[in-house]
């Protein structure tokens, strides 16, 4: 596509949240650990901002041992309003129980939150050899609704129906995002990805929405790219694509491919971002509850999505010094974690990333 990507992990908010600071002049920020992993990669990031003295002071909240009535869920009214005030924050991943008639934790947060876009850009890490190594694009995925609405129910014995809610407020929502995110980072071209030719009035909607907003960005070329066609470009050329839109499902299923172009989801950060200018950043992966416990990890997605998290703090400096520590990390190879081929344990390739500040 030709175009000079200035900056893969910087995130917009429409308004820039006050951020609160301590007494010393830290900036504060919420830090979920999360379950499976997630308390292992925190601990990397916590260590490797320690080595490059990033002035943050993290509040930690855990995934609380009962439902707290007030968000009907295992997260706590205290922990959102920890990142209500911060207006940022770091989530490790958290795992879903399947089933129990609360309210999913990962939903709590987008739902109260007001989350309403995922942003997910995956990039080609240099020296580390895929089938591709020019893969620079930006998965934006709308976070609130479509199969995610968790209207499901019993029709008859034998028979579910679930529900596939999309409206015009959060298509437009998630589209203006998309194509603001395009232009101020000097992206050339938006495809909202779809199944409107069977999900007519659903996808249908979805598209009006984008080629209203569409219409509004000149400079941006538009385009619309069935699902199952866009899998097969995308394993076949992912160069063709730039910033992709789309609808909450296909953000989940499409993000996770985009992975696999890469070397994996140990590498892919994401950002969702908030309508009160809220900025949460989590790794795209889940609590790899395969690897949980045993120092096997790949820190490099949660670390990638705390140097987003620095730089929508404006904290530049210490996000390019962060950013440039892990790729170098990864490039020279030494201590590569298991799921890149390597021998590194979660300790010894953070060990190497401080040493590379
Ligand atoms: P997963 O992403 O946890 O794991 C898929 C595979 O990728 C596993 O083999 C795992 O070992 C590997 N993997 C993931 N992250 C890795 C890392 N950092 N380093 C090395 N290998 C890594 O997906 P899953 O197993 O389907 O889900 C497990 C749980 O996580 C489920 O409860 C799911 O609902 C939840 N989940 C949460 C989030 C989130 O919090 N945002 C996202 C996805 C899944």
């Amino acid at each position: 596509l030709g175009r000079t990507i200035v900056n893969p992990l910087r995130y917009l908010p429409f308004s820039t949240a006050a951020f609160s600071t301590s007494q010393t002049n830290t900036i504060r920020a919420t830090l979920f650990p999360g379950d499976g992993i997630g308390p292992e990669i925190a601990e990397s990031v916590k260590q490797v901002f320690n080595a490059a003295k990033v002035p943050i002071e993290w509040e930690e909240h855990y995934v609380s041992s009962s439902v707290d009535p007030r968000t009907n869920s295992f997260l706590t009214w205290e922990s959102l309003e920890s990142v209500r005030r911060n207006g940022v924050g770091l989530k490790g991943p958290m795992a879903t129980p399947i089933g129990k008639g609360h309210r999913s934790l990962n939903l709590t947060l987008r739902k109260e939150l007001g989350l309403y876009a995922n942003v997910r850009p995956c990039f080609s890490l240099p020296g580390y050899k895929t089938r591709y190594d020019d893969v620079d694009l930006v998965t934006i995925r709308e976070n609130t609704e479509g199969e995610y609405s968790g209207l499901e129910h019993q029709v008859v014995r034998g028979v579910v129906e679930s529900l596939k809610i999309i409206t015009r407020h959060a298509s437009l929502r998630v589209a203006e995002y998309a194509f603001h995110y395009a232009q101020a980072n000097g992206r050339k071209r938006v495809s909202a990805i779809h199944k409107a030719n069977i999900m007519r009035k659903t996808d249908g909607l979805f598209l009006t929405c984008c080629r209203e907003v569409a219409e509004k960005y000149p400079d941006i070329t538009y385009e619309e790219v069935i699902i199952d066609n866009c899998c097969m470009m995308l394993v076949k050329n992912p160069a063709l694509f730039d910033v992709l839109v789309m609808p909450n499902l296909y953000g989940d299923i499409i993000s996770d491919l985009c992975a696999g172009l890469i070397g994996g989801l140990g590498l892919t950060p994401s950002c969702n971002i908030g309508e009160a200018g809220i900025a949460l950043a989590e790794a795209v992966h889940g609590s790899a509850p395969d690897i949980a416990g045993k120092n096997l990890a790949n820190p490099t997605a949660l670390l990638l999505s705390s140097v987003a998290m620095l730089r929508h703090l404006k904290l530049d400096d210490k996000a390019n010094r962060i950013h440039d520590a892990i790729l170098k990390t990864i490039a020279e190879g030494k201590h590569r974690t298991v799921d890149l081929g390597g021998k590194s344990t979660t300790t010894e390739f953070t060990n190497e990333v401080c040493d590379n500040l």
